[in-house]
């Protein structure tokens, strides 16, 4: 039988959540990417997306996932301590992440998070089962039989992007990086070459991009052009700016498809099934 992967979007905003009538339709809840592999459940970051994501694996038969953090912006972590299963001693939870800057492991950089002033409880009061794997850049960790090899993302403070393979099926989560203009990332484009599904970062437009050098993210129409080049099958364009509303987000669909029939723009509650979409 066929092995398949299933993609779910339970936050695709960067930066802020940004519930209302605005953002109805593309989503307010900021990153977290859940991916069924076969047997396997791996999350990429816990934005408030996790919330909701955790709710849903609260209710079933969940025994085990692994979270693969890009970074530790608070977008990317924030829904954390909202994540149901890792409050249940009985759901083996590791989370696995980069080395963050000016600490010694993810589980520093998490219990920094949840203690005084920023969180009521602490991680080893309420949780002291989770385990915590601090990744090199490039290592590749093993889940059963899926492999997810990570890639040095350019970002301030550093970022991690993944790829989780599962046999000939894979995904690519690609976010928070800045480009350089004019020129495609081949350090990059090898480690996307030929997945199913390409999620990546695209913030901005490429006529926004020039005010925001610096802030470390990327255009809708960069993955456009890496998607293209990378043979990728799918392009999910993702980690939009609160600041662009589902009116927005709608013109970046038309133009997008536009150039490249194979692009999606990601929203809240968007599932995808490989290799039958
Ligand atoms: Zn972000
Ligand atoms: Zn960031």
């Amino acid at each position: 039988m066929q092995r398949k992967m299933r993609v779910k979007f339970w936050g695709v905003r960067g930066s802020l959540p940004c519930p209302g009538t605005d953002h109805a339709v593309y989503g307010g809840n900021t990153s977290c990417v859940e991916v069924q592999c076969g047997e396997q459940t791996i999350i990429f970051d816990a934005g408030s997306g996790l919330r909701p994501c955790g709710d849903l694996l609260a209710k079933s038969a969940l025994k085990s996932a692994n979270i693969f953090l890009s970074h530790y912006h608070h977008d990317h972590i924030m829904g954390f301590p909202f994540f149901k299963p890792a409050y249940n001693r009985e759901v083996s939870l590791r989370v696995h992440g980069p080395k963050p800057q000016g600490m010694g492991s993810v589980n520093d950089a998490l219990k920094s998070y949840l203690s005084d002033p920023f969180f009521p409880v602490g991680i080893d009061q309420v949780m002291p089962h989770v385990q915590f794997k601090t990744l090199d850049p490039s290592e590749i960790t093993t889940i059963g039989d899926v492999a997810v090899s990570s890639i040095s993302l350019n970002h301030p403070g550093g970022a991690l992007g993944y790829r989780a393979q599962l046999g000939p099926l894979s995904v690519c989560y690609i976010t928070d990086l800045e480009h350089s203009p004019g020129e495609l990332n081949e350090r990059l484009l090898s480690f996307i070459r030929g997945t199913d599904l390409l999620i990546y970062d695209s913030t901005y437009t490429d006529d926004e991009f020039p005010t925001y050098c610096g802030w470390g993210h990327s255009t809708w129409q960069e993955a456009v052009r890496l998607g293209n080049a990378g043979d990728v099958r799918h392009v999910a364009i993702f980690h939009h700016d609160p600041y662009h509303d589902d009116r927005f987000m709608d013109n970046v669909e038309k133009q997008a498809k536009a150039l490249c029939s194979r692009c999606i723009v990601a929203r809240d509650g968007m599932e995808l099934t490989l290799p039958s979409m």
